[in-house]
């Protein structure tokens, strides 16, 4: 069976711990590959590599860094159809939703830091009347943590290693467990495009070895996380007394208000998207759809009609719209959460049950699933559920609508569908999530800056605010005679 082993010091090389987990495909159910299972000895390896490289990379020359992030850029796209084949194998996902979004925007993210890193500048400040001059150098941190989720694999794994590479940092990565397959390819890749051999080390395993080593490591000063609210809660605990930066991007239980003024057709098509895209697991679907009670029915008609003819089934179907769902422990989580939903109080309009798909039964298959609740306090208005399972509930006016969407632990995402500009601006400026999308979703222009407020996280990435995260600012100040 094929071993997905660690990528350090410009080799792939077996784990230190000997020990290995099963990987699984979601959607046969079985373990198709073994993953190598890292402890802290592999991290310290992984450390020791990236150590050694930092003072070589972090003179490169910024020209010579951007040119490596492009030709990696360029090979992940070379490599499309292989990539995105490895990703919906490993995750579940559509192999369409794949090569049009994951693995294009994973060679996006190289290719953006490889120019942003050549637009980013500091900052002077003349003291006037002090005869002093200040400027800020931003150096990199040094060896840097990224840790990524399993929803989006290469997508999010290379959103964080590509800034920390550009700005001259060297790096110990640990994708998902769940989802090993894409990052492993990476190493192929860079190691292709020429990037130094331990300036990007990757290493496999569970959150608890494997990531718990990397940020326990008193040596690695910053770490980019992407992933559940109470792991990110453990890794500000653990970090906090060691003073690492860190970059938290978390859960989300996003709100999306629909107000009776918005082009409808447009709305409906989009909520099916962001209700369901990637069967429901991505932070920013919007999970708890509010609608104004004027048009409320006619929504529920129209949405439940979309919704029922969505596709479940093989992710290498073409016509298929929802894959598989990652693991069979989540799958369980989210069944759990119907349960939850039917005993307290909510109406399920749609889905909820597993679906068998022909040949592929042992699968972790389930249908997209709406239910209508009757108070924003309930539990599934109130935690992330993380899968294709939306609320929908009905509001009278703007006010009840803004108390809804702010009225939960999170602040990620929200969704405005209307064409009041007046209301746009009133809403945008009070809805406490990071992001506010209106009369669009999943629209991303990489320069904005991205994170959550509240529970959903600390700091942005995004643009200069990672290139920022992944380099400390220093202030010189000097003093001249101006005689
Ligand atoms: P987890 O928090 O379970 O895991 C995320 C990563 O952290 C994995 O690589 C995991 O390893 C690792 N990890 C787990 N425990 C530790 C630990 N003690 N120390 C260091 N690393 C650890 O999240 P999921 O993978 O389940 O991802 C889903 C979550 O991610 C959802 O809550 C979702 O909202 C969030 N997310 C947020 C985004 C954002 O931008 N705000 C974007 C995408 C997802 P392993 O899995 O191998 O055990």
């Amino acid at each position: 069976m094929e071993q997905i082993v660690n990528y350090i010091d410009g080799a792939f090389t077996q784990p230190l711990s000997k020990s290995w987990l099963d990987n699984y495909n979601p959607s046969t159910g079985e373990v198709y590959s073994k993953i190598a299972n890292s402890n802290a000895q592999d991290i310290a390896k992984a450390y020791e590599a990236a150590e050694k490289a930092f003072p070589s990379w972090s003179n490169t020359t910024i020209d010579e860094r951007s040119r490596i992030l492009l030709k990696i850029a360029s090979l992940i796209e070379t490599n499309l159809v292989d990539l995105a084949e490895a990703e919906a194998k490993d995750n579940g996902k559509p192999l369409s939703l794949a090569m049009t979004i994951d693995i294009p925007r994973a060679a996006s993210n190289f290719r953006f830091f490889a120019q942003a890193i050549t637009q980013f500048a500091s900052e002077a400040h003349e003291s006037v009347g002090l005869n002093s001059m200040n400027f800020t150098l931003r150096h990199p941190i040094g060896v840097v943590g990224c840790i990524s989720p399993w929803n989006l694999p290469l997508y999010l794994f290379t959103w964080k290693i590509a800034p920390a590479i550009a700005a001259g940092n060297t790096v110990v990565a640990k994708p998902s467990e769940v989802t090993p397959m894409t990052a492993s390819l990476l190493g192929k890749i860079i190691s292709e495009a020429g990037l130094p051999k331990g300036v990007l080390n990757i290493v496999h395993g569970t959150g608890s070895s494997a990531g718990q080593a990397i940020i326990e490591h008193p040596n690695i000063k910053a770490i980019s996380f992407t992933g559940g609210t109470k792991t990110g809660e453990h890794i500000a605990r653990t970090a906090a007394p060691m003073f690492k930066k860190l970059s938290l991007e978390l859960g989300g239980k996003n709100p999306n208000l629909i107000f009776a003024d918005c082009d409808y057709e447009t709305m409906l098509e989009t909520t099916v998207k962001s209700s369901f895209a990637n069967q429901g697991q991505i932070c920013l679907c919007g999970s708890r759809i509010f609608v104004e009670e004027s048009m409320y029915e006619q929504f529920k008609k129209d949405f439940i009609e979309k919704v029922s003819q969505l596709k479940v089934g093989d992710p290498f179907n073409a016509e298929t719209n929802l894959g598989a769902i990652v693991s069979q422990p989540h799958l369980e989580k989210i069944q759990s959460y119907i349960k939850i939903a039917e005993k307290e109080g909510g109406k399920i309009l749609f889905g909820g049950k597993r679906v068998t798909v022909a040949n592929l039964e042992k699968g972790y298959y389930l249908q997209p699933t709406v239910i209508e609740v009757q108070d924003n306090q309930c539990r599934v208005n109130q935690e992330e559920i993380f899968g294709p399972v939306v609320t929908i509930m009905p509001f009278k006016t703007e006010a009840e609508a803004l108390k809804m969407a702010n009225g939960v632990q999170y602040g990620l995402s929200a969704t405005l569908w209307t064409n009041n500009l007046d209301r746009t601006m009133r809403l945008s400026k009070q809805i406490q999530s990071g992001i506010v999308w209106v009369n669009t979703w999943l629209n991303r222009d990489l320069r904005t800056p991205f994170g959550g407020m509240k529970n959903s996280g600390v700091g942005r990435e995004g643009g200069f605010e990672a290139l920022r995260f992944f380099t400390e600012p220093k202030n010189v100040c000097i003093k001249y005679n101006n005689q």
